[in-house]
């Protein structure tokens, strides 16, 4: 097993943000947390990243137990989080700020060539090398700060909202390349608000609500249950193939991408 977590609790002084929570990503899955706003999905990939300590609880990645290494050693060890937000250091060049994503390697080889390998992977950051980070588009700058997570080449990479801000055309080529990197052999484990997209990409799902994981099972057959499709897939009236409409008949603009819609 690649990453078991297993009844974490977590509080932010008296606020209990995780209440027990387990979960499992195997070597070469894409896994997605599903769930409102503040059920504490980001609260886990901090967690697993060494960012928020449990009260009580253990994270095992490859079989170790890491809940008490610090984040950099978890780098290290082969897990890369792309925090929500994705904020560049907007001063930086995109080539400055994909180097800083390889702050765990010594060789300059090896980051030279993981360079090179984001550099193929996102071709249209190539192409901005030398532009300052901070003037780039909100899908720019989520490929940057995707490309950073991929620099000290992890085993598990931790994604949260992808999604968050970006156009429909956006979140579908940001999904598509969630989808490739995986096929080349790196786990996933996805927080997503957009539900529909995180289960029509991964191959398991747990629903988190207020700490508590309350569902669970392979994509396919949580995109047919009925809670999921009612709480986080809004009414589907209508399954695929359709233009770019939103359920409630909305047509989503730039910033929309949260509305749930059909692709
Ligand atoms: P969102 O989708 O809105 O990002 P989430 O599911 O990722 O939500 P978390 O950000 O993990 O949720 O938050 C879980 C709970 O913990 C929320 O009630 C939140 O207010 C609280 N929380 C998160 N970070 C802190 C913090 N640093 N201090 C105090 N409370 C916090």
């Amino acid at each position: 097993m690649l990453l078991q977590v297993k009844e974490l609790a977590i509080y932010y002084g008296a606020i209990h943000a995780l209440k027990g929570v387990s979960f499992q990503v195997q070597e070469g899955e894409i896994v997605t947390l599903i769930g409102a706003n503040g059920a504490g999905k980001s609260t886990i990939l901090r967690s697993i990243s060494g960012l928020v300590r449990p009260s009580s609880g253990e994270i095992l990645f490859e079989e170790k137990p890491i809940n008490a290494i610090s984040p950099h050693q978890i780098v290290a060890m082969g897990i890369s989080h792309v925090p929500e937000g994705r904020k560049p250091f907007a001063n930086l060049t995109v080539s400055e700020n994909i180097e800083m994503g390889a702050f765990v390697v010594r060789d300059h080889r090896q980051v030279a060539r993981s360079r090179e390998r984001v550099f193929q992977r996102f071709p249209r950051l190539r192409e901005r090398a030398r532009q300052l980070a901070g003037t780039l588009s909100g899908g720019e700058q989520q490929m940057l700060a995707m490309g950073r997570g991929l620099m000290p080449q992890p085993k598990l990479l931790l994604l949260d909202e992808p999604s968050m801000g970006l156009s429909p055309i956006l979140v579908r080529e940001i999904f598509q390349i969630i989808e490739e990197i995986n096929r080349m052999g790196t786990s996933i484990l996805l927080v997503e608000q957009n539900a529909y997209m995180a289960l029509s990409i991964a191959h398991r799902a747990y629903v988190l609500e207020t700490g508590v994981i309350v569902l669970e099972g392979k994509s396919e057959d949580l995109r047919q249950d009925a809670k999921v499709r009612s709480a986080y897939l809004g009414e589907v009236v209508e399954e695929e193939k359709s233009p770019v409409v939103s359920l409630s008949g909305h047509i989503p603009q730039g910033n929309d991408s949260q509305v749930p819609f059909i692709s």
